[in-house]
């Protein structure tokens, strides 16, 4: 019978440390994984076999024994008798066994590694430039109307000398040995097998011999740059606009990273935003209150907005002027502008302004004064007597 060597069907040393089997064990089942060899029945039969060696090795006990006897003296012991050689029963068992080694990991990611290689041209593991953070202060009118801002930002950005190909010749760039161009290698951490960035290459998957001298290799440079920012009409404190793209250049010209503006908004010494209204306290005297009266308030899209104030108006009621206020930021209609009226009582007074007020207050009824007469009234109802 010819016995098949468990250690090299995992490729590894006899001396292996656990670590090393199962990284063996990982780099072989992915390779002839069903997945990838859909209907090759070699392929199965590597499987099966590469399972079988990874659960004997694995297995110090079963490793021992498969050390010393052999084998059939491992199958023999776990009730499998006469099966011996490189046999699996089944390809359940070897799934199973190539679930059970790799957990709830999703074989997709195994075998394509998170996604970093699938699509597009590029075929090694692109990294992707680093995303930046800008702060925006703008005033409450242009937070109203919207309002284009310049930033001054310094980004990495690709390397003009050599186009972000790192090296100015074309030879000067060499495919890493280590990770065969993928950018990244396998390792186990524990249970979990994980990939990494590659060591040698640090995740680009090529190696530089030649570099480019503006950049030292690295494809890219620093460089201070003007960008644009179209802040949209509705924007408030704390809110973010990402400007995809205006990030760092990645190394070795991958993904540019973006860029988030923070946006704050200066308080208004008049206007208070509520949601998406406009609030203004508007003062008006004791007599325009009680006669009633037209105000002219500013506002924002139109040059002001003229109100009506109706006859016997109290200090603190509200009016409502439609769609003056902030437009929707998420683009449905628009806030309006509340008017609260503070009606102010008289100061400084003169003689003949006195005289008038007393004659006023001579014939003054409790008509005039309703919430005066239905408060006192209740005190009434409470105390017995009214203080008046
Ligand atoms: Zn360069
Ligand atoms: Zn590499």
């Amino acid at each position: 019978m010819i016995m098949t060597d468990y250690y090299e069907v995992l490729g590894v040393a006899k001396g292996a440390s656990q670590d090393e089997i199962k990284k063996g064990y990982r780099k072989k089942a992915l390779q002839y994984h069903p997945d990838r060899n859909a209907g090759d029945k070699e392929a199965e039969k590597k499987f099966k076999e590469i399972s079988e060696a990874y659960e004997v090795l694995s297995d110090e006990k079963k490793r021992a024994m498969y050390d010393r006897y052999g084998a059939d003296a491992v199958h023999a012991q776990a009730g499998a008798g006469g099966r011996g050689g490189a046999h699996y029963a089944s390809m359940d068992e070897a799934m199973r066994t190539f679930m059970g080694a790799f957990g709830g990991e999703s074989i997709f990611e195994q075998m394509f590694g998170g996604g970093g290689g699938m699509g597009g041209g590029h075929e090694g593991y692109s990294q992707q430039g680093a995303s930046k953070r800008a702060n925006i202060t703008i005033s409450f009118e242009e937070a109203v109307r919207g309002v284009d801002k310049e930033l001054q930002i310094t980004n990495y950005v690709v390397c003009e000398t050599c186009h972000g190909k790192r090296s100015t010749s074309p030879s000067g760039v060499k495919r890493c040995t280590r990770c065969h161009g993928q950018g990244q290698v396998f390792e186990q951490r524990g249970f979990f097998s994980m990939s990494m960035a590659c060591p040698q290459c640090h995740g680009e998957g090529e190696i530089v011999t030649d570099p480019c001298k503006t950049c030292s290799g690295e494809g890219r440079v620093k460089a201070k740059k003007r960008v644009n920012v179209h802040i949209p009409a509705g924007v408030d404190s704390g809110m973010r606009l990402k400007l995809a793209g205006y990030g760092d250049a990645a190394p070795g010209g991958g993904t540019p990273g973006d860029l988030y503006v923070y946006i704050t908004v200066e308080e208004h010494e008049f206007f208070h935003r509520h949601g998406d209204d406009i609030l203004i306290d508007l003062p008006v005297t004791f007599t325009e209150a009680a006669l009633g009266c037209k105000k002219d308030v500013p506002s924002f899209s139109q040059h002001v907005a003229r109100i009506h104030i109706p006859e016997g108006t109290q200090s603190g009621k509200t009016l409502r002027v439609k769609g003056e206020g902030f437009p929707n930021i998420h683009g449905s209609g628009k806030g309006d502008l509340l008017v609260r009226v503070q009606v102010e009582t008289p100061t400084n007074l003169t003689e003949r302004q006195r005289e008038i007020l007393n004659q006023f207050a001579a014939v003054e009824t409790p008509a005039n004064f309703p919430k005066k007469k239905g408060f006192f009234d209740k005190l009434k109802d409470l105390f017995g007597s009214s203080p008046s």
